[in-house]
Order: C-alpha cells, then structure tokens, then sequence
C-alpha cells in the first residue's frame, strides 16, 4: 500500500521500519507524525492491503480498547481488503486505484459490493488517521476559521457533529467535508463516502456498532463525545485543508 508522505515512496515503508527498529522512541515519534500527514490511498484495488496503524492497538485506551482496535483493524478491515482484492480479480477495476474505483462503482447498478468493500476499505485507512493517542481539544489556523464560519463557533460545531453521529439510523459514518471553500457536516449510510459525492473529505467517526459496542454498548453518543474530546486529530484535518 502506497500512501502519500511527502516523502519519495519507494523508500518509505523499509527505511520507517528500520527506523523504528532502531531508534524506538523515535520510531513512535516518526509514526505519530507520518499520522498527521495528508492521506491519499494509491494503491491498486487488486493488492489492497490494510495500512499499518499510525499508533499501537492499545494507544487509544481507555476511549476506545486494545479489544475493538484488534476487531476493528485486525478483523473488520481486514475482511473489506480481502473482499475488495477477491471482487476485482481479473476485472479492468484491478489496476484502478482504490480511489478510482470508488468513484466509477458509486451508485451503479450491479456494483454496489465492490463499492461497499472498496469504499469500507478506505473509509477504515482515513480514520485510523482522525484518531490519535492525547487527541481532542480544538482546530486551529485557515481550519478553526472555516468551522467558525460555517458553523458560528466551535461548540456549535461540535453539538450538530454528536447530533448528527448519534442520528445516523443504523450502520454508517458522520463526515467532515471540503464543498468548495466551506465545510460541511456529510452524514453517510453504510460504506457512503464523500469521493462517490464529489466532496472532500477532513474528518471522519465511524458509528458502526462494531466502533463502539465492546467498549460503550449502545451509547453512541458517550463515544462520539469521547472521540471528540479524546481522539480526534485536529493536526491530519488541517493538512486535509491545507492548512
Ligand atoms: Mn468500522
């Protein structure tokens, strides 16, 4: 999986390894800032494999435990990669970015698994990157100001992003949209994604039941509020910004 860095690619997943290896605080340092960096999956659908997490299974603790991270990441996203490798095999879509896919399977009939397994793919590499170990407090810079605008302020944001979580019916995600020079709050059914909308992603929570249930059993809103407070990146959504 190739994953943009700024760095030359090629390079990056053996000489971050040895790093890590090497210099072990450092290593988690280097981790923690490749974190915040801007995302983008260019990997073909064909050899769609999980990223590595940004942070230890167990670094979320106690918002979100060592037990859903294992499900989460190491079941769960997993499947949506296996699935996404499986449907494309031996189809033009194979060699097609992830992205891409996205875009050319969105709302078209006879597609829809492929675009539920490669969206779910994606949707779970973005998110691992809205999390952080001591995450949570407020935006800052062009992205505060843009969330101000749009918003009035950022405790209104914050109110109409847990409403709009916990109001999501069944299974699905609460984004953080680009729509030209505002942002947005996009609510998404099941694998929906801002690409198949022509919209930008900045932030996502997952509110599938498997995010949560271990951890908090039916109260949504304790997580999302949690995630707000605890885990969100602020430093990833602005690079998304440009910020
Ligand atoms: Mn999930």
């Amino acid at each position: 999986m190739k994953y943009s860095t700024g760095l030359p690619k090629m390079h990056l997943a053996r000489r971050d390894f040895l790093k890590c290896g090497l210099y072990g605080g450092a290593g988690l340092l280097l981790l923690r800032e490749l974190g915040n960096r801007a995302f983008s999956a260019e990997t073909a659908a064909g050899q769609a494999e999980v990223p590595p997490l940004p942070y230890a299974e167990n670094a979320l603790e106690p918002y979100t435990s060592a037990r859903t991270m294992s499900f989460h990441y190491g079941k769960h996203h997993k499947a949506y990669a296996e699935k996404l490798r499986a449907l494309v095999k031996g189809t033009p879509l194979a060699d097609k970015s992830v992205e891409e896919v996205i875009r050319l399977t969105a709302a078209k009939a006879g597609q829809a698994e492929i675009f539920n397994n490669a969206a779910q793919f994606w949707n779970h590499s973005f998110f691992w990157k809205c999390m952080r170990p001591d995450g949570g407090g407020k935006p800052a810079g062009k992205l505060a100001q843009m969330i101000d605008q749009s918003f009035g302020d950022f405790e209104s944001f914050k109110k109409q992003f847990i409403s709009a979580a916990v109001a999501q019916f069944g299974s699905g995600w609460t984004w953080l949209v680009l729509d030209g020079e505002k942002v947005k709050i996009m609510p998404a059914a099941n694998a929906d994604n801002p690409m198949a909308h022509g919209l930008k992603a900045i932030l996502t929570v997952d509110v599938w039941e498997h995010a949560y249930y271990l951890d908090y059993e039916n109260r949504r809103k304790d997580f999302v509020t949690a995630w707000l407070e605890h885990l969100i990146n602020w430093d990833f959504a602005a690079q998304e910004v440009g910020a």
